[in-house]
């Protein structure tokens, strides 16, 4: 039983480290290939990961790109791969950015993506289209993914 959870817990450090330094990988292409000038960045999943253009031409594709490569990436990776961790990371990637964004949103800290997607005019609806996507896939998904491994494992190790 105490190698099933070790296993449960790696799996869900390797998906948050996955899902920050995807995350902001994608806000690093955004940013570069519509000619933003990279400025400070940081991939630590241990600390928040944080990138910052000056001049950033066109923020909104670098905001935007967090997210959603955040989301497709993994996913593309999953449909590829087709393994149940892989889904298991996929899933709560899109879970996570789903959350991160509906909180960020909360929050109001103009430190973070939603804040400043909407200060630098992204439309509410499509933030909260996204935000209602991934996180009913992504908590659907990750909870099949949950189960899927821990019944899985529990019988091999009978
Ligand atoms: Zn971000």
């Amino acid at each position: 039983m105490t190698f099933l959870i070790v296993r449960f817990v790696i799996l869900l450090l390797i998906s948050w480290c996955t899902m920050t330094i995807v995350h902001e990988s994608g806000h690093l292409v955004g940013g570069w290939l519509t000619g933003g000038t990279l400025e400070d960045y940081s991939l630590a999943p241990w600390s928040l990961p944080y990138s910052r253009f000056e001049p950033d031409p066109h923020p909104l594709v670098t905001l935007w790109a967090g997210p959603l490569v955040g989301v497709l990436v993994p996913l593309l990776l999953a449909i590829i791969v087709r393994r149940p961790a892989i889904w298991f990371i996929s899933h709560f990637c899109t879970l996570a950015n789903g959350v991160y964004l509906a909180l960020a949103w909360l929050t109001g800290d103009h430190h973070l993506d939603t804040p400043r997607l909407m200060e630098k005019g992204a439309s509410p609806f499509w933030i909260a289209l996204f935000c209602t996507v991934t996180i009913s896939f992504g908590y659907v998904g990750f909870r099949k993914a949950c189960v899927l491994l821990l019944t899985k494992t529990v019988q091999n190790h009978r």
